[in-house]
């Protein structure tokens, strides 16, 4: 019997398909759906002014951007199509675009930082007021918005309840991917005029980061091959996920965050896996669903981390008195350099520094000793990581830094405050992690690389570490700082 044809309803003779936050073509909402309802669809990216023009020269994301867009120029040309590629303020282009190019629809994944949503209704009232459409589509997330709620109708403020509505909603439909290709015929050419190569970092005003000595892989061919390699992992990622020297986690943020994967691909495998009975792969999940999580509290109130800065989720938060003032800087100072004089904070930020990456533990132990230990307000971490992490995600830093803090829904309450010698010997207990981002403290023994200030002397001058040159002495007392911590604390209680 011959194939049944059937008839795809093909709304616009033109469409455009704007990449921002989602750089691959498999299993991509918007251009999937693009594709469907035009007989011709172009590709564009926009190398945003308005985000890159006030950022360092130096920004691993920035290239993480350029060589993920390499290859989805070069993916998109063996399908018949190709890239355009613009440096302009996306805002005002992509009207513009739009209008040079005579589609009647703009096609774009949502993304609902409060900026990003800023800009799409500028771009939308642009677009209609041209007479062209726009149509977005939920693709970074599983579950986004309203789509799981208490049985009142109201957001999650709590993890584990939300966790159990989203794993009880999940099934097929939210998993399965995107059948790009099957429709790939309609894309389109890049028109003659516009045809230029991606450009390169200078073109756009950067200079070369350390991404390729670091061998992160990017794009969707990068991001395929660590999903493979973690595959092969996944099932131990319980037992080891919380030891920073350790290859426990899967490394896939900064895919996530710029789309070189798909989430439903990712969450579709660990799914699987977990109802086989996977304990690590359920694990993993669940730290899926955190970003879902924290995607929907910023939905929900923007105001957590609004353009005018961060606020307390709880407003009461917002009352406490961060140390500030000269001492106060020099302190941040210390912590952004890794200068504390505790090992293992000074190794994590070693490691952001020198990578733009953290592991998960560590984020959790530096950002505690930021607020609770250094008396410094969350903010200022929270912008130094956004700063630097390859995989600064708006939603998640916050949601970290606000439950680091207490300040967030559902954070760890204020009197539970890391020890981060005692975090050290449990995490790292045999200092391979320390040793690795401190050279100066390798010969310490194991017992005392946690707190090299309670070494003896002799064990000191062997090991050839000499306190307050080589490596300093803590700059806090940990359970002073503590009581003051409960001390500043107290105005939430009252
Ligand atoms: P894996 O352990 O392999 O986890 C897989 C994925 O699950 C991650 O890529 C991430 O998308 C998601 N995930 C894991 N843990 C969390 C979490 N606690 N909250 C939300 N999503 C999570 N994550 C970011 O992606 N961007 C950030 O800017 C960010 N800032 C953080 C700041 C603080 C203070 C804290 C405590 C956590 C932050 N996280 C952030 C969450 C977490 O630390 C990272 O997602 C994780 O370390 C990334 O490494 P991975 O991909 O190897 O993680």
């Amino acid at each position: 019997m011959p194939p049944i044809l059937l008839a795809v309803d093909k709304t616009y003779p033109k469409g455009l398909m704007w990449f921002r936050r989602d750089l691959r073509v498999d299993d991509n909402a918007a251009l999937y759906h693009a594709l469907r309802k035009c007989r011709q669809v172009v590709c564009v990216f926009v190398f945003d002014r308005a985000i890159l023009d006030p950022l360092p020269r130096v920004d691993r994301r920035v290239e993480f951007i350029r060589e993920s867009l390499v290859e989805l120029d070069a993916e998109l040309q063996a399908l018949g199509s190709g890239l355009l590629v613009r440096h302009a303020v996306a805002q005002d282009e992509i009207a513009e675009l739009a209008h040079a190019l005579e589609v009647q629809a703009v096609f774009a994944n949502r993304d609902d930082e409060p900026e990003a949503i800023a800009r799409d209704a500028q771009v939308f009232g642009a677009l209609a007021n041209a007479g062209i459409a726009f149509h977005a589509y939920k693709d970074q997330a599983i579950f986004e918005r309203d789509e799981v709620l208490t049985q009142t109708g109201q957001p999650y403020t709590v993890f584990t309840p939300y966790k159990r509505a989203w794993l009880a909603k999940v099934d097929d439909f939210y998993l399965k991917p995107y059948p790009v290709r099957g429709h790939a015929d309609a894309l389109g050419p890049v028109p003659e005029k516009f045809h230029a190569p991606v450009p390169t970092l200078a073109n756009l005003g950067f200079e070369k980061s350390n991404l390729a000595e670091l061998d992160i892989p990017t794009g969707s061919q990068g991001g395929a091959a660590l999903f493979d390699d973690f595959l092969q992992r996944i099932e131990r990622y319980r037992a080891v996920r919380d030891f920073p020297a350790v290859r426990g986690p899967s490394y896939l943020s900064v895919h996530l965050r710029f789309g070189t994967v798909s989430i439903r691909q990712l969450a579709g495998a660990a799914h699987r896996l977990a109802q086989r009975g996977d304990e690590g792969a359920a694990t993993w999940l669940g730290e899926l669903i955190w970003r879902d999580f924290y995607f929907q509290i910023l939905a929900h109130r923007p105001h957590v981390a609004s353009k005018d800065g961060s606020h307390s989720f709880r407003p009461e938060y917002d009352k406490i008195q961060w140390h500030h003032g000269k001492h106060a800087d020099l302190l941040f100072e210390a912590w952004c350099k890794g200068e504390t004089g505790y090992p293992l904070v000074d190794a994590a930020m070693a490691q952001i520094n020198q990578s733009g990456y953290m592991h998960n533990r560590l984020r959790m132990v530096v950002a505690s000793f930021l607020c609770k230990d250094l008396g410094l307000d969350w903010r200022r971490g929270e912008r130094y990581f956004a700063q630097h992490l390859n995989d600064f995600e708006l939603s998640s830093n916050n949601g970290g830094w606000q439950w680091a803090s207490s300040s967030g829904c559902d954070a760890q309450p204020y009197f539970r405050i890391f020890n981060p010698v005692t975090q050290s010997q449990r995490f790292d207990p045999e200092g391979k992690f320390i040793r690795r981002y401190l050279p100066q403290l390798a010969k310490l023994s194991d017992a005392v690389i946690h707190a090299p200030w309670t070494a003896s002397p002799v064990e000191l001058q062997a090991a050839g570490v000499i306190l307050g040159e080589n490596y300093p002495n803590p700059i806090v007392d940990h359970a002073e700082a503590r009581e003051r911590t409960l001390q500043r604390y107290a105005v939430v209680r009252k």
